[in-house]
């Protein structure tokens, strides 16, 4: 029997599994390159040395019985050094799937997905041939290692193709055409071992400054579109034979959903099914990884996620009628996540 689930990562993601894991009667373990995680405070034990660290990685694995990740950047050598004490969900292919964008791409246009016009860049050359064929607004973005709008840079006149390039510093890119989206949203779905899937309803998601700063649930978009994000996440998970639970950001464009990006890893704009739903996106991948029955992902609210980014903590004291999760994070600096806030209503439709 399942006792202990180990977590590569610490960050806000790791403590929320960790204490979904806790409700479920297990003990997690956290790996994590720097001291102090937030999910340190919530875990049983705390490994902390760099990935390179085969010792420690090793020891990690035996003192759990099952690992997971809350993040999607981790060096296939630690993996290949893990994997083979413990069972790894997900699976590597989806991992090495979505670390890089191209490969992502050509995944999901594989399986008929829509995904915005791209190109691969490897020189400024590439790049000047590549805006002449995809025309700006462009956006240029590492391959590999992007978060939060970081490693992204806008391209809106094709006199700007040197500076972009330079501001990647050479790193392996991708240029994709700019979506024309009247909509940003995104599913949360999770599969386990038996291929039982089961998805939270789509969220709306409005972003600030690149980073996520709502998910509105119901997204106002019509049913037919809302079952589209369903089929199209599930298409996902049973292409790549998933285990726990994956995010999948959609834009809605005139000519249906495309596919903007997908996370092996629970997601920031699923944080709202910890107050709207019975069981929690970090629930249901801790369920899918010990080979658990799903939960059903039925919401019993609408619900309006917020995230509290840099100083926003100083407005908490405004918000009386919402749950508030922390995460614990000591330095406020500005752009980081320190907590976000839920607020539910009556179920609307
Ligand atoms: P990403 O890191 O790829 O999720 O991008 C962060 C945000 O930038 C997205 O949520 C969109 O708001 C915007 N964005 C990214 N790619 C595109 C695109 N090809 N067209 C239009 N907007 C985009």
């Amino acid at each position: 029997m399942i006792k202990t689930v180990g977590i590569l990562g610490g960050g806000q993601l790791g403590r929320m599994l960790s204490m979904a894991a806790a409700r479920l009667g297990l003990r997690t373990h956290i790996f994590e390159p720097l001291a102090s995680p937030p999910a340190g405070d919530v875990a049983h034990r705390v490994f902390t040395a760099p990935y390179s660290d085969r010792e420690t990685l090793e020891e990690f694995a035996r003192s759990v019985d099952v690992i997971t990740y809350e993040f999607e950047n981790i060096p296939a050598e630690a993996l290949d050094i893990i994997e083979v004490i413990r069972p790894v969900f997900p699976g590597r292919n989806a991992l090495a799937t979505s670390q890089d964008r191209i490969v992502e791409k050509r995944f999901l246009q594989s399986i008929g997905l829509a995904v915005a016009p791209y190109c691969e860049i490897n020189s400024e050359a590439d790049l000047i041939a590549a805006l002449a064929t995809i025309g700006v607004p462009a956006i240029l973005k590492t391959r590999r290692f992007g978060y939060d709008g970081k490693g992204q840079v806008k391209i809106t006149a094709a006199t700007q193709a040197a500076s972009a390039f330079a501001a990647l510093e050479g790193a392996p890119a991708v240029l994709e055409g700019f979506v024309d989206f009247s909509r940003e949203i995104s599913i949360i779905a999770a599969r386990n071992a038996q291929g039982d899937i089961s998805c939270f309803d789509p969220g709306e998601n409005t972003h600030r400054g690149g980073i996520l700063h709502k998910t509105a649930v119901p997204a106002s978009i019509s049913h037919a579109l809302q079952t589209d994000a369903i089929l199209l996440a599930a298409r996902i998970l049973n292409a790549l034979d998933y285990i726990g639970v994956m995010g999948v950001e959609l834009f809605v464009t005139q000519s249906g959903l495309m596919i903007n990006e997908i996370a092996p890893r629970v997601h920031n704009s699923g944080h709202w099914t910890q107050n709207a739903c019975l069981i929690d996106q970090f629930e249901q991948h801790i369920r899918a990884v010990i080979g658990w029955p799903l939960g059903d992902g039925q919401r019993h609210s609408d619900a309006e996620m917020i995230n509290l980014i840099g100083n926003d903590i100083e407005a908490l004291a405004q918000h009386q009628n919402c749950a508030i999760h922390l995460y614990g994070k000591t330095e406020v600096k500005p752009g980081r996540k320190m907590g976000h806030v839920n607020m539910i209503s009556p179920k609307s439709a």
